[in-house]
């Protein structure tokens, strides 16, 4: 019997150009791309953190606070809010040189729909190591489209606990898929 065999044409995620997908979940043509994308992604997480880092920062009943903790509080745009500050349509005091406090009440009133952005608590992790649960490197890799050793540096990066069994190293399926998905 011939081998039954179908094709997925994708466009690449990150350069666009038509490739043929190995898995149904290969989004990226080529190694490189798929680095890329990863590379994004941690570069976006990071900006994240550190705003998060910089709201939770702020004491809940600070009247008046900087702009980059507004831009971290309330997801605005900072040049909107200098823009604000310079037309003096949102007022403000300074404190030192380049230091501009604005309150709060402010911009709450100037921008009703934002509320304060939930810091979203991490949930404590639970996988299973589990061979039967665990896919092997060189699965993630063939699954992924993407070569064993950035799939190891992916999983020490990410911090994803894995298990030696024999020549095999096994990380959880569940933290895997999600790892990838979300790229
Ligand atoms: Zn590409």
């Amino acid at each position: 019997m011939p081998k039954a065999k179908f094709e997925i044409l994708r466009k690449c995620k990150v350069c666009g150009s038509v490739f043929t997908a190995k898995t149904i979940e290969s989004w990226y043509c080529s190694p490189k791309c798929s680095k890329i994308a990863w590379k994004r992604k941690k570069d976006e997480e990071k900006r994240r953190s550190k705003l998060e880092a910089i709201a939770g920062g702020v004491a809940d009943d600070a009247d008046y606070i900087s702009v980059m903790e507004a831009t971290a509080i309330y997801g605005l745009k900072k040049a909107t809010l200098y823009r604000l500050v310079r037309s003096r349509k949102l007022p403000s005091i300074n404190i030192g040189l380049h230091m501009t406090k604005i309150k709060r009440s402010d911009i709450e009133q100037m921008f009703p729909e934002v509320q304060a952005q939930e810091i979203i608590k991490q949930e404590p992790k639970l996988y299973s190591l589990e061979p039967k649960d665990c896919y092997t490197i060189g699965e993630i890799a063939r699954k992924y489209h993407v070569d064993e050793s950035t799939v190891a540096s992916h999983i020490r990066k990410s911090s994803i606990p894995t298990r030696q069994i024999g020549n095999y190293v096994y990380a959880p399926k569940s933290e895997i898929d999600k790892l990838y998905q979300s790229l």
